[in-house]
């Protein structure tokens, strides 16, 4: 992703906030860019700061993000730099041109934010899953509106952020964002948060006049990983990236792992292929509208079918209610997943794909067969 600077970065006096989260920036040359991110998991000190934003500098990010106070899973660790230190990291972008978001967490946080003049505040995760959290936060915010982004909520709620969103909404907050940064897996998993795309995708499609950002740093855990998933977010069509950066990752207070040095960052990014974005060229190009003419139809079938099925489901339940049999039967139930999953397999359809579907159809069948059975007073578990 050659040349990236933007047009200008317009740093005069602001007497609003508003303004500063965009869903792409305008380059020199006609062209935009997603909008970038990028800073320290938290403020260290000033040295370590320094050396990471002379490094980023190059890379004209719109937005320097800095932890100042760490929300942080066990105690007894770094809990950042707080007010004190915010002064310091005002100063040093300040000097920069650089603009500054930090995390508030709690409402004297929100309150120094303001009072430094920090430029955009974010929720993190561990917040976003507190309505009366987000509420103190938003009350203290709306004083004199500041752009905010909302982190999604440590579990996969898509309401819960919706939830926060609108709360900043109702308080007369005007400049939103939202940060995609994966969901606390239960189990061992492959990366520190699961991603859960269809989360985001189904959050843009409800607010699609909400920039949605994305940080690879929190989902992958993993500097290693960071590009590819840089790169998911562009094939995605997120607006932007969050992005953690130190100039010595491994040395660093916090999050160690999963932070690129600014040279990292740059290789990545010349390294991302930008994906065309304007939708009106593809009625052009005559083999995708015949693969989608294809698609439409054979959804059409499936639901047909899919309708027929749950049809035999009503009947069954019908001759089971009949004959006094109980609706589960374990058995057929654990040979259907067998079978299925095998036949699907062999047509080279994935098997955690093939039992997630199987379940959902079987959980339909189960609440029109409870239908047949109480069809006064069902409400089958959903
Ligand atoms: C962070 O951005 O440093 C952070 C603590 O993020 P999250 O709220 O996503 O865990
Ligand atoms: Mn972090």
């Amino acid at each position: 992703m050659a040349n990236l600077s933007p047009v200008m970065l317009s740093m005069e006096p602001e007497t609003s906030k508003l303004g500063i989260l965009r869903k792409s920036v305008q380059l020199a040359n006609g062209a935009s860019r997603p909008f970038l991110i990028a800073g320290p998991c938290s403020a260290e000190t000033p040295a370590q700061l320094e050396l990471t934003l002379n490094g980023l500098l190059p890379l004209a990010p719109d937005l320097i993000r800095a932890g100042i106070w760490k929300p942080r899973t066990r105690p007894n660790r770094f809990e950042g730099v707080g007010e004190e230190g915010l002064k310091w990291v005002r100063e040093m972008t300040l000097e920069r041109n650089l603009r500054l978001a930090v995390e508030v967490a709690q409402p004297p946080q929100a309150e120094a934010a303001l009072k430094f003049g920090v430029d955009v505040v974010w929720i993190g995760a561990r917040t976003t899953v507190n309505p009366f959290l987000v509420d103190e936060l938003g009350k203290v915010l709306a004083g004199s509106p500041l752009p905010v982004m909302v982190k999604n909520p440590i579990n996969p709620d898509l309401e819960l952020w919706l939830g926060a969103v609108e709360r900043l909404e109702a308080l007369g907050l005007r400049e939103l964002a939202l940060v995609h940064r994966g969901f606390s897996p239960f189990e061992r998993s492959p990366y520190r948060n699961m991603p859960q795309w269809e989360i985001p995708i189904e959050l843009r499609r409800r607010r699609p006049d909400l920039p949605m950002y994305c940080d690879p740093s929190h989902i992958t855990g993993d500097a290693r990983l960071v590009p590819e998933f840089a790169q998911i977010a562009l094939d995605l069509c997120y607006d932007g990236w969050m992005l953690e950066v130190h100039h010595d990752p491994s040395r660093a207070w916090s999050d160690p792992n999963q932070q690129l040095t600014p040279d990292q960052l740059a290789v990545t990014l010349n390294g991302l292929k930008l994906r065309k974005t304007d939708f009106q060229d593809l009625s052009n190009l005559e083999d995708l509208m015949q693969l989608r003419r294809e698609v439409d139809q054979l959804d059409h079938d499936l639901l047909t079918l899919l309708s027929q099925r749950l049809q035999l489901s009503h009947r069954l339940g019908e001759i089971k209610k009949e004959f006094d049999l109980p609706i589960l039967q374990p058995r057929r139930w654990e040979q259907i997943l067998n079978t299925r999953t095998s036949a699907g397999q062999a047509m080279g359809l994935d098997a955690s794909f093939l039992i997630k579907w199987l379940q959902i159809m079987h959980q339909e069948s189960i609440r029109r067969q409870l239908e047949v059975y109480r069809p006064d007073s069902v409400q089958a578990p959903k």
